[in-house]
């Protein structure tokens, strides 16, 4: 047994070319202001790992813990202005200290701000991982951040766990790895309960393994453990596997780069998307929901079918033909994703129909399809 989970975590990271490394806040900036000794030391590490042939890719918190001690804002919740400003005056910070460390390692970095909606778009999303690629060819390490001070409710990410887990599949990594202030994911909260166990491989993504990680965050993160299973589950689902580490430890990421038993290695699932469809599912927010009655919810999820007007029970929020919706079953679960053919509106005048009566109802018809299957993503 002992020696099957050694082979799984060797396997998992045997052949890794180009690594995403997510750093949080809480162990970057635990006191609300970055520790001197901590950049530096994560500098040496990955300027080694490039050196040995590795492709690094930095997704930085702290900006916002940062900027907050600067600019005097109080301990406890900000406004989301107060996070904005706070992140505005922090981002500079921040990167002058990736500068600065990296530069004794004769290493250059990158700053590159991103929101929801650069990759929601298509063309941003395939001229940001252009960009990505060529420093990468060119030795420079990119720190990237959610760019927070531009970024409302409608188009941010919300936390960095997420966001590392797009740039790895805008990025195409091979592995992601989530430093964070506990050694991975515990049967049972481990701030709250001593026996809690460390959990050291999720083969497979579950309601299980979702209530394991609770929902709770440090004073200074976003996330907490509940983010980072969604953010490995994106990568999992596009074929990356996930390690979530403790990063206070020094050596730890050499010790995740050699496969060693440390934090909690999601594998990537048995079912992998394609770049297209990641995109849809992940990388897209959805403008509006469609409720499907039963039937449709099989032929959808369990055919691979794609949904026709007759299965639509409902429509809800507003949204254009070409949109992202998620497709919902009739207790409201969300259990899909796609782009729909139809805009809500006319939508709502054809569901419960059969194909063949689109056109009479419309005076035209797109498609026989409300979303098609190779737009649709089952989540
Ligand atoms: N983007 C935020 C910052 O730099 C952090 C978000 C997070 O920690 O998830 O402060």
């Amino acid at each position: 047994m002992v020696k099957d989970l050694s082979d799984v975590r060797k396997t998992a990271v045997r052949g890794v070319r180009r690594v995403v490394v997510k750093v949080g806040s809480s162990i970057l900036a635990p006191e609300g202001r970055p520790k001197a000794a901590f950049l530096p030391r994560l500098a040496a590490v990955v300027a080694r790992q490039m050196g040995q042939g590795l492709e690094m890719v930095l997704v930085s918190s702290g900006a916002i813990a940062t900027g907050r001690a600067l600019i005097g804002l109080a301990r406890g919740s900000l406004s989301v202005q107060d996070k904005q400003a706070a992140a505005a005056v922090g981002q500079g910070l921040l990167i002058e200290g990736y500068r600065r460390a990296f530069s004794r390692r004769l290493r250059k970095v990158a700053q590159v701000l991103l929101t929801h909606d650069d990759l929601a778009d298509r063309r941003r999303f395939l001229n940001a991982r252009c960009t990505l690629q060529l420093l990468l060819q060119r030795g420079i390490v990119p720190v990237i951040n959610e760019n927070d001070t531009v970024s409302t409710e409608e188009i941010r990410v919300g936390d960095n766990d997420n966001l590392a887990a797009l740039v790895s599949t805008l990025v195409e990594a091979d592995l992601l790895v989530l430093l964070t202030n506990t050694n991975g994911l515990h049967d049972r909260d481990p701030g709250r309960s001593e026996g809690a166990q460390r959990i050291p491989i999720v083969m497979n993504i579950d309601e299980g393994t979702e209530k394991a990680a609770g929902s709770t965050a440090g004073v200074f993160s976003v996330g907490g453990m509940a983010t980072k299973v969604e953010a490995a589950r994106k990568a999992a689902r596009s074929g990356i596997p996930t390690v979530v580490a403790d990063g206070r430890s020094p050596g730890i990421l050499d010790e995740v780069l050699r496969g060693e038993d440390v934090g909690t290695l999601f594998q990537p699932a048995p079912r992998v998307l394609d770049g297209r469809k990641q995109w849809i599912a992940f990388s897209i927010k959805p403008r509006g929901r469609i409720v499907l009655d039963a039937g449709a919810c099989r032929a959808v999820t369990e055919h691979g079918r794609s949904l026709l007007p007759s299965g639509v029970i409902r429509v809800e929020g507003e949204f254009e033909r070409g949109d992202a919706v998620s497709l919902a079953d009739p207790s409201g679960r969300d259990l899909a994703r796609g782009l729909t053919n139809y805009g809500s509106l006319d939508l709502l005048r054809i569901k419960g129909l059969r194909s063949s009566a689109i056109e009479a109802v419309l005076g035209y018809k797109f498609a026989d399809e409300i979303v098609h299957r190779n737009n649709l993503v089952v989540l």
